[in-house]
């Protein structure tokens, strides 16, 4: 029986062990230090009180007992790993594998270069940020309500670091959370702006002109200030300070603007890029240990033409699927082409039902079509976990009244 790890239960390290799942012989271990996959693709809506908590989190237990053959979750933190033992450390013990699979994710990069940036703001990564973030928005509309229009509260601004794909879902879906308030809860709800802010020229940098274009023009429409060319260069607790001598005050401020890999002790070095993530080889390995592999966003992915691909979910399903059939011909000492880590396309959820995709770099679909589609997709995923969770929990209360 061969052993593997997943480090890291998100959209990687699930579609890993699901693909691995099918194969004969092996002793499949997924370790996460949170008892939950964290659904960081719907933060959007649960920031702005649209979706709830079980919309978002599954608990990784019940999702591994869902598996026909026996899956084992460890609820542990992996703090190092010996590549040549071939162990994983955790809080009280070593685990031994025979392949790895590191699926570590990525974490809010509040870049140091920013003074006062990373005490002064929310991430989204975190569920618990997402859930402090999400309180903040609640407790804004609550006092909003209370207060008069115009009263000496005035005008309350939410600001926005990273106008990437995560920072303009959740302007957007804010905003159009605020304008159907209005009707509800009172026209005070209106003196709430939210500000969408980038260092780059454009909003989205590396998506196509048609994504950027439409983006643009819905969180235009839903009364986004959108302040690109704009560099943070400070941050206190109510006002951020630009580089050119603009200043915005602000009652919270959420950064989406970066990302870093979290770092655990490895026995070797390896090689990583400036915000930690791992270089791999042509076949997703490690190539200082080849029954290592990493996927998601803990690995830098290139596509056909050399270009770094961005984090996503997608990206990291693909990369999980590619690492599972690659250990699979391993087994059976056959030959596997190098991944191929090409994108079928993207949509961007714009607040209420409207949405702007792209597949296939042909179709081309904004309002609420885009919606639907972005819809169908999120919900196929949820539904395939919720499965998965309501088998594994009756096989797990099952066995405990036996
Ligand atoms: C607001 C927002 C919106 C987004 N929207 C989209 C979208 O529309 N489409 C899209 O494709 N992508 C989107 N993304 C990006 C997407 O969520 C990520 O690319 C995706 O989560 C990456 O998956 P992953 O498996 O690599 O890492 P993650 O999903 O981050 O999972 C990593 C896991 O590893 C665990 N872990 C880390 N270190 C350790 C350790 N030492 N020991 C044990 N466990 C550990 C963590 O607890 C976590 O569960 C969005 C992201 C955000 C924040």
């Amino acid at each position: 029986m061969k052993k593997i790890i997943v480090i890291g239960g998100g959209y990687g390290g699930l579609r890993a062990v699901e693909n691995l799942a099918g194969i004969d012989g092996l002793h499949i271990t997924l370790i996460d230090k949170h008892p939950y996959h964290y659904l960081q693709t719907e933060a959007y809506g649960y920031i702005a009180g649209r979706f709830d908590l079980p919309d978002i989190a599954v608990d990784l237990k019940n999702w591994c007992f869902g598996f026909k053959k026996w899956v084992e979750f460890l609820h542990d933190e992996v703090t190092y790993v010996d590549f040549k033992d071939q162990t994983v450390q955790l809080s009280d013990k070593k685990l031994h594998y025979d392949y790895l699979i590191m699926a570590i994710g990525a974490e809010t990069n509040f870049f140091s270069f920013i003074e006062g940036l990373r005490e002064n703001s929310f991430g989204v990564k975190k569920l618990q940020r997402a859930f402090n973030f999400r309180t903040a928005f609640e407790r804004l509309l609550y006092n909003k309500m209370e207060s008069p229009l115009d009263s000496d509260k005035g005008v309350l601004n939410i600001a926005i670091g990273g106008a990437g794909l995560s920072g303009v879902e959740i302007a957007a879906e804010m905003a159009d959370v605020i304008k159907k308030h209005t009707k509800s809860i009172g026209e005070s709800t209106q003196e709430i702006k939210i500000y969408l802010i980038d260092a780059s020229s454009t909003i989205l940098p590396g998506m196509s002109d048609y994504i950027i274009k439409n983006t643009h023009q819905r969180l235009e429409e839903l009364g986004i200030n959108i302040m690109t060319d704009s560099f943070i260069e400070r941050v206190n607790s109510t006002n951020i300070c630009f580089k050119d001598g603009r200043q915005l005050d602000f009652f919270f401020m959420i950064f989406t603007g970066g990302i870093k890999v979290p770092s655990f002790k490895l026995s070797r070095e390896v090689e990583r890029n400036r915000i930690n993530q791992f270089i791999v080889n042509e076949y997703l390995r490690i190539p200082e240990a080849s029954n290592v592999f990493a996927i998601g966003d803990c690995v830098e992915i290139h596509d056909a033409k050399g270009e770094i691909l961005p984090p996503t979910a997608q990206t990291a399903e693909r990369s999980a699927e590619y690492v599972a059939k690659n250990i699979k011909h391993s087994l059976v000492h056959q030959k596997v082409k190098p991944f191929d880590a090409s994108i079928d396309g993207v949509f961007v959820a714009l607040g209420g039902k409207y949405a702007v995709g792209e597949m296939f770099k042909v179709i081309k679909v904004k309002g609420y079509s885009a919606y639907l589609l972005k819809k169908l997709i999120t919900y196929t995923y949820y539904i395939g976990l919720k499965l998965r969770v309501n088998t594994g929990f009756k096989k797990r209360t099952e066995t405990l009244d036996k």
